[in-house]
């Protein structure tokens, strides 16, 4: 890329708009130059904005404390600015759909962490690794909306590329998966800032997180599906159960899954050597985002755990480990992932990279 594309972050205030302001620091491809919020936020500048409540650990990067926050809902002030945005609010369905179509009907590429277009039939949702594909739904949509340059890609929910990128290693093999039971261990950074009450967390365990099964469940079928008359089908023949909760710990989502095969199974060796050789579509492509081992193995006994594992490849690693034979299923396994990294603004930045390099984005 010899020349950046200008960027704008919708919600760059929040717990993910954070994550987009830290990852994209002297990003090689992109380069921020529009920052929006709510109403509350904006006529401030970033700095001021996120004073008190700046989650990460180093401090707020210099090369965005005297950008200047706009109301997201003012897309005129964007227009010019920036040709990609990345979106991230906590607002309902509808405000969010009607805020993405509105970037998108301007010319805006909007890669999105919200999860109000991951169903729509002409938008892709992506897990690079798998679903590359996918993208080519995109001219499909302009159409169907009669947008000329602008369109929305989004990213999935964020425990699920934590068990299926190791099951999409075993799928490229030739293993058909017939059943997976999960249970997600889901950190608190997911919920947003503030997120439940400390009283709520500590010493406990909440066994539900409102429509986090129901994603969990459907969105790997449309991930694994394809595009068949204008439209990403959904491949049905996983049957998902999920539970999904949340736990006191403050980054990285957990997962404990249970598979069993149809047809030819493969040895717990085979099965290492899948996740092992993974071919990786955005290492080939040199995604400057890439992990260079997409899958880590951990042959300890009590790994992955979120503290020591959820930062492997910079945060864009699925660390697993505990292969085992299941006495009800086939297998057993434990997967890991960074949910606000590889789970939403590092998972959407790798996305951005993927549309970029095979031309979808204009400067
Ligand atoms: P958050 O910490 O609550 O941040 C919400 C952001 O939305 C803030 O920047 C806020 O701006 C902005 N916002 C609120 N109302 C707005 C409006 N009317 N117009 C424009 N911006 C508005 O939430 P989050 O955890 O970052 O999550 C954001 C989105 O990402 C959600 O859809 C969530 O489901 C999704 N997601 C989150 C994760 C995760 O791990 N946290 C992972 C994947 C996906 P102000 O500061 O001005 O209020």
């Amino acid at each position: 890329m010899n020349q950046r594309i200008n960027t704008g972050i919708i919600g760059a205030t929040g717990m993910v708009g954070q994550m987009f302001i830290n990852l994209l620091e002297n990003h090689p491809w992109f380069n921020v130059t529009y920052l929006a919020a709510s109403e509350s936020s904006a006529g401030k500048s970033y700095e001021e904005a996120v004073r008190g409540r700046w989650h990460i650990s180093s401090e707020v990067p210099g090369y965005v404390r005297n950008l200047m926050v706009e109301d997201a809902s003012k897309v005129e002030k964007a227009m010019g600015k920036c040709s990609l945005i990345f979106c991230a609010v906590s607002l309902g369905k509808e405000e969010v759909k009607a805020m993405e179509s509105l970037y998108a009907s301007k010319g805006f590429a909007v890669v999105s962490a919200n999860s109000a277009f991951r169903l729509a039939p002409d938008v892709p949702m992506l897990i690079p690794e798998i679903n590359h594909e996918h993208i080519n739904i995109i001219p499909t949509q302009q159409k169907n909306n009669g947008w000329t340059k602008g369109f929305i890609a989004v990213k999935p929910n964020c425990s699920i590329q934590s068990y299926m990128i190791p099951l999409h290693a075993l799928i490229v093999k030739g293993y058909k998966i017939k059943q997976m039971v999960l249970t997600t261990l889901q950190g608190l950074s997911g919920a947003g800032y503030p997120g439940p009450s400390a009283y709520d967390l500590v010493d406990n365990i909440i066994p539900l997180i409102k429509g986090e099964e129901e994603k969990s469940e459907i969105e790997p079928q449309k991930i694994l599906g394809a595009i068949k008359d204008g439209k990403i089908e959904y491949d049905t023949s996983i049957q998902f159960s999920a539970h999904c909760t949340r736990v006191p710990v403050i980054d990285g989502h957990t997962v404990c899954a249970s598979i069993s095969f149809e047809g030819k199974k493969p040895s717990e060796k085979e099965i290492l050597d899948c996740w092992k050789n993974y071919h990786s579509v955005p290492v080939e492509l040199g995604l400057p985002s890439a992990p260079e081992q997409t899958i880590i193995y951990r042959n300890e006994p009590d790994r992955p755990q979120p503290r020591k594992d959820r930062d492997s490849g910079k945060g864009m690693a699925v660390t697993v480990g505990r292969l085992r034979t299941c006495n009800v299923f086939d297998y057993r396994f434990v997967g890991l992932s960074h949910n606000t990294i590889r789970g939403a603004a590092g998972g959407a930045i790798l996305m951005a990279e993927l549309l970029a390099a095979k031309g979808f984005i204009n400067k």
